[in-house]
């Protein structure tokens, strides 16, 4: 038996639901019919992956969303004061460039963000690293990883954490918990993935 309170649900077609119901806020529910993953966070972050290799942070409480497309590109939607659209960054191999709501252009030296203190990106060559107000996603930018990706969640008030390892290429998922130096598996997909080591 499981000491943990999360749960999981699987459905007939192959969709799947996981919660969380303690220590920190955790939801993911995967889709068997497109391969997309999305988990759900306090303070209205939203992670989507596709096997396409697709990665999506959506800020519901600002609208402001972080993209990495397939090809490993990322592109960042920034609110602009006092204009109807947003900014767009787009980040790959070579560098950065704006792409203003009056359509100008400026290249970008810096490929790191800083949206506020608590909410920074930051890319190196194998990978692009975000965190966020009460988690981390490291996205590999590797090119035989399958897009892999790991969310880390925080519990603020204890030494606790969850740890959400994806590989959207072949739609599979597990769940660790830490309390201190302490692991525990939670839950696992049973697909075979070549990409995660667990
Ligand atoms: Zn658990
Ligand atoms: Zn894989």
């Amino acid at each position: 038996m499981k000491e943990c309170k999360c749960e999981s649900i699987r459905y007939q077609n192959g969709d799947l639901q996981y919660c969380c119901l303690t220590d920190v806020n955790v939801n993911i529910c995967y889709f068997e019919e497109n391969g997309q993953l999305t988990v759900i966070l306090a303070g209205g972050f939203i992670i989507n992956t596709f096997p396409s290799k697709q990665l999506e942070i959506h800020r519901t409480a600002t609208n402001e969303l972080s993209v990495v497309d397939p090809n490993g590109t990322r592109f960042e939607y920034l609110n602009v004061p006092n204009e109807e659209k947003q900014a767009i960054e787009m980040f790959d191999k070579n560098g950065g460039r704006r792409k203003n709501p009056d359509g100008s252009i400026v290249t970008l030296e810096d490929m790191n963000i800083i949206r506020d203190e608590n909410d920074t990106v930051e890319q190196i060559d194998s990978a692009i690293l975000f965190s966020c107000p009460g988690f981390y996603v490291s996205r590999s930018l590797r090119k035989d990883f399958g897009g892999g990706l790991t969310i880390r969640v925080k519990n603020n008030e204890s030494n606790k954490s969850w740890k959400i390892t994806v590989c959207p290429e072949h739609r599979v998922f597990y769940v660790k918990h830490y309390n201190g130096t302490q692991e525990k598996r939670c839950f696992h997909i049973d697909r075979r993935c070549g990409h995660l080591q667990n």
